[in-house]
């Protein structure tokens, strides 16, 4: 189809596209044909799975990163035909599409964990100059927006929910040992394998702390996660007068996908199960045990430290987990070398990108020392 993308309908990007989010937000997108046009799909290297959606969604750009390096994400985020950027790549490499994307004056429809961990501050920056605009997917984040949306200023507090992973009742000594089958086996979300093992050490809620400060400008002292094994309310916002709202829903990420897509509006989708509070029956609340995930502690400790810290702390994790999916290291070993890691680090503020990358190179290259 020439000429551009017909009136009324947005053109979407999706960075990733074979992984989790990326087939979710197909599913999505299926239901949704007359508002929104797929423009380009990008893959690591699933090359089989890539064809089959090329072959049904047609884009104008497609590739795998793999083959044709990450200045492939930049070029798909800045397609003039895409008004939404679908990030959803695992890993460092999602960040510079998230800045091209904004400096671009795109909707970030933002998945990817490493952007505001790493840089929040410089991406903040990038949207105010190129007129970008960042969206959550990520359900904990998608409900705080959710809940905030139409009710600018007055905000207090945010309570972030977490299921508590694999091993919320385990025993410390019995999850040190935890084997990879155990700690890939979720309770409530379906998920890519290295968010997976975040969940089990609840590293991945110590991201989202992170995440949630930089998206909604709150001090860590007005952040807060209880673990909520049932996964039905994604978050709490409480604001200045004592008055809390919540977002529920059955776990599923093709909500948030698409609230991310048409924030602040809605549409009718008929693909998300309908909700039951009888189906859902009793919702259970408790504290993190923070003595025993220590990975969570140590992500929340790097992100009130600030700086090039969050950014070493997510290295370090990505490290340490890649090697327990490996069978190298044992369950326990994670939290303790991203510990090792950030104990010896040194604190620097973070005004340009460079900082950040020194810092994850070293962060890498330390915790690969840590391990061997
Ligand atoms: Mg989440």
């Amino acid at each position: 189809m020439p000429g551009g993308t017909p009136r009324g309908v947005r053109g979407v990007a999706i960075l990733g596209s074979t992984g989790s989010i990326g087939k979710s937000a197909l599913q999505v997108l299926a239901r949704q044909r007359e508002r929104f046009r797929v423009v380009a799909l990008t893959a690591r290297d699933n090359r089989e799975a890539l064809d089959r959606q090329v072959r049904e969604w047609q884009p104008r750009l497609s590739g795998l990163v793999a083959e044709r390096g990450p200045d492939l994400l930049v070029e798909a985020a800045t397609h003039p035909d895409a008004d939404i950027v679908l990030n959803a790549v695992v890993g460092a490499a999602g960040l510079d599409a998230t800045l091209a994307a904004l400096r671009a004056g795109k909707r970030v429809a933002l998945a990817n964990k490493e952007t505001l961990v790493m840089a929040g501050d410089l991406v903040r920056q990038a949207s105010v100059e190129g007129g970008g605009e960042l969206v959550p997917v990520d359900s904990e984040h998608s409900a705080v927006l959710q809940c905030v949306a139409g009710r600018e200023g007055g905000l207090a507090r945010l309570i972030l929910t977490a299921s508590g992973g694999p091993f919320r009742e385990w025993e410390p000594a019995r999850i040190r040992g935890a084997t990879v089958a155990e700690a890939l086996n979720h309770p409530t979300w379906q998920m890519g394998s290295k968010v997976t093992v975040d969940s089990a050490t609840l590293a991945n809620k110590a991201l989202e702390v992170i995440e949630a400060h930089y998206l909604f400008q709150l001090p860590y002292a007005g952040l807060e996660v209880v673990v909520h094994p049932q996964s039905i309310i994604h978050a709490f916002a409480e604001f200045c007068d004592g008055s809390v709202i919540a977002q529920l829903g059955f776990p599923s990420m093709e909500l948030p996908i698409l609230y991310a897509f048409t924030h602040p509006e809605r549409l009718p989708d008929s693909g998300v199960r309908r909700f039951d509070p009888v189906a859902v029956g009793a919702m259970t609340f408790e504290p993190v045990r923070t003595e025993v995930f220590r990975a969570f502690r140590a992500g929340v400790e790097a992100g009130r430290a600030g700086g090039t810290a969050p950014a070493v702390f997510n290295a370090a994790n990505e490290v340490a987990v890649a090697a327990f999916l490996a069978g190298g290291i044992a369950f326990g070993r994670i939290a303790e070398v991203i510990e090792q890691v950030l104990d010896v680090h040194r604190v620097e503020p973070v005004r340009e990108l460079d900082t950040v990358r020194a810092a994850d190179r070293w962060a890498r290259e330390h915790a690969h020392e840590v391990l061997a």
